[in-house]
């Protein structure tokens, strides 16, 4: 069974896009999962075809109509969780990510303008997921990125998954860095363990580097993985 992914979006032409290249697009021809876009607009109310209307307690923008975004969930629910994109949500990360590649696929739903009315999310207990601290213009992209990081672990998409289990996040680290050729660039020379042959030193280099970086640029992924790993030296 492939994996499904529903998107209901007031620009279903934003889909596949990005998503319909490379490895997700291959990975859409072979059957491997499928992806539909579904007009909310069709849910709208009126002869516009209304979706949105004024905040209840005033302020700039408009909200998306708890009735419309339930008419068009009602259309395409069944055993796959129903995320909406949201600033509001819990954190993407590659758990969470990991979690939703081994199931049955998604119905993502995009919101667009001040966000979508709050009965609806609570109603249908929706699961709220953000990409990311900053604001972007609607749920597509963060649609597309959540897709794409699903869509990559789903089996037989990556030539080789001993590269997904080598990545960043995968061990709670950042990765080491990566050289190829050639072995001199503009007066640089890659490491010369790289070139030793010899596999435990550049696997121990790997980790030590692995362990450096995210010392110095996540202190917060440091400090959970320390936690986790009490003998690491700190
Ligand atoms: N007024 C809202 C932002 C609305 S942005 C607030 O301040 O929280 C319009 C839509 O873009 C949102 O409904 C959401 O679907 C999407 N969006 C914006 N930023 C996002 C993010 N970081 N992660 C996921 N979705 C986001």
């Amino acid at each position: 069974m492939s994996w499904r992914a529903t998107v209901i979006t007031l620009y279903p032409e934003m889909f596949p896009g990005p998503l319909g290249q490379s490895l997700a697009g291959r990975a859409m021809e072979q059957g491997i999962w499928s992806l539909e876009a579904r007009q909310m607009r069709e849910h709208g109310l009126g002869r516009h075809r209304a979706v949105d209307d004024t905040p209840f307690g005033g302020g700039a923008g408009m909200v998306l109509r708890a009735d419309v975004v339930d008419a068009a969930l009602n259309d395409c629910v069944d055993e796959r969780p129903v995320v909406v994109l949201t600033p509001r949500g819990a954190p993407l990360d590659q758990q969470s990510v990991r979690r939703l590649a081994a199931g049955p696929g998604v119905v993502l739903l995009c919101g667009r303008f001040e966000g979508i009315d709050q009965r609806v999310i609570e109603a249908r207990n929706l699961t709220e997921i953000s990409i990311g601290d900053y604001i972007l213009s609607g749920g597509e992209t963060a649609a597309l990125v959540l897709l794409d990081a699903c869509v990559r672990l789903l089996p037989g998409v990556m030539g080789a998954m001993e590269s997904a289990e080598e990545e960043s996040f995968s061990h709670g680290l950042l990765e080491y860095p990566h050289y190829t050729r050639p072995a001199e660039w503009n007066g640089r020379a890659v490491p010369d363990i790289l070139l030793s042959g010899n596999h435990a030193a550049i696997a121990a280099w790997r980790l030590a580097q692995s362990k450096a970086i995210t010392r110095a640029r996540r202190p917060d992924l440091w400090a959970a993985h320390v936690a986790g790993h009490p003998t690491t030296q700190v």
